[in-house]
């Protein structure tokens, strides 16, 4: 048994495997089964994480966090988490594989889903035109003409990328006012290969192998118009991803993972959680890494309240069971 397992490879996870690890908690960090690093591995230029002046590539950042974490004895697991056991003093996180393993202590830092329109040909003609991630895909649209869905610091970030492949890139958002911050407003408002149509809300998305086109409605008259593009780019914000906890865990109204005020503690002892699953707001990279240290600091006081002999089952780590 572990004294600490973390769930998640983003910022907060790794960051919670950093102190841990430098706490002498060894602990086992579960990544994903596709790809270690979370969202930001899909991102280019991180030019707000303090400590870069010149900024660094997502994927560069993610990998260095990783092998910080490996410095100090994290141990560090692809595979995705498809049951969790929290109540009771020891926890059960069971794997894609089957296998099982053990914790005193679990930090849930599974970060946030990109939200979908929810239109009905947008999952069938999924990596046929539509697409949630420019970085993976902008190479498919040179000189195309593409639109990208929203009105948040994603859309325009997501929409100035895209003009170094497309021609033209529609910003289509459902009101007359940005969400964006200035900044990143004011570099797609003047770019010369952008144009925003506000007002206007994505009904449909046309085409049989590849789209073709979408079909907007004004928000504000109902007037329907037809686009002919061949990429639609949805960068609509993003959901916590908590279906695994569930009807074990307590909740807040917007989604969120309930815990204790500024602390990580959920309503369960020894779970702790950590990032975007708690934080309907900010959802830096930088805050996820101090909501990271949080949780493992949290973890640490834990740890050290709990009865000796219990502790003592889980200095060593074991190697995992196999679930029957
Ligand atoms: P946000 O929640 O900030 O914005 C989502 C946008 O999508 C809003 O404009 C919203 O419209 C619109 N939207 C939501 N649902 C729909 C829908 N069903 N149909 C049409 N439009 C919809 O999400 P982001 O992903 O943009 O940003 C999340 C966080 O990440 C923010 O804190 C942001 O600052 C941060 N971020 C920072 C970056 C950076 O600093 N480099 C880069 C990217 C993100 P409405 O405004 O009407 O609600």
């Amino acid at each position: 048994m572990r004294q600490i397992i973390i769930i998640g490879s983003g910022p907060a996870g790794y960051t919670a495997a950093i102190y841990a690890a430098r706490a002498n908690l060894s602990p086992l960090l579960i990544a994903s089964s596709v790809e270690a690093g979370g969202e930001l591995m899909k991102t280019t230029d991180v030019e707000n994480y303090p400590g870069f002046a010149d900024g660094i590539q997502g994927p560069e950042l993610m990998i260095a966090m990783q092998a910080q974490a490996e410095r100090f004895g994290t141990e560090i697991i692809l595979d995705d988490v498809t049951k969790l056991e929290l109540d009771g003093d020891v926890k059960r996180v069971t794997l894609g594989n089957g296998d099982v393993h053990e914790a005193l202590a679990v930090v849930f830092a599974t970060g946030s889903a990109y939200r979908h329109l929810g239109l009905e040909d947008e999952t069938r003609l999924s990596g046929h035109g539509v697409s949630w991630c420019a970085t993976c895909d902008g190479f498919f649209f040179r000189q195309k003409t593409i639109a990208v869905v929203g009105g948040g610091d994603s859309a325009m970030e997501e929409a100035t990328f895209l003009t170094r492949f497309a021609d033209k890139v529609y910003v289509i958002h459902r009101k007359d006012t940005l969400r964006a911050s200035k900044a990143m407003q004011d570099r797609a408002l003047t770019d010369p290969k952008i144009e925003f149509l506000f007002n206007k809300q994505v009904e449909h998305i046309y085409g049989d192998e590849l789209v073709t086109g979408i079909g907007i409605v004004d928000t504000v008259d109902g007037t329907e118009t037809t686009l002919d593009l061949s990429g639609l780019f949805v960068a609509i914000g993003a959901d916590p991803r908590t279906h695994l906890v569930h009807g074990q865990l307590d909740f807040n109204a917007d989604g969120t993972i309930a815990v204790d005020g500024r602390s990580s503690r959920t309503n369960i002892p020894g779970v702790f959680a950590a990032g975007d699953v708690i934080d309907p707001t900010y959802r830096q990279a930088v805050t996820a890494a101090g909501s990271g240290t949080v949780a493992a600091l949290d973890a640490e006081h834990y740890l050290a309240s709990i009865p000796r002999k219990l502790l003592a089952r889980a200095t060593q780590p074991e190697p995992a069971t196999v679930s029957a």
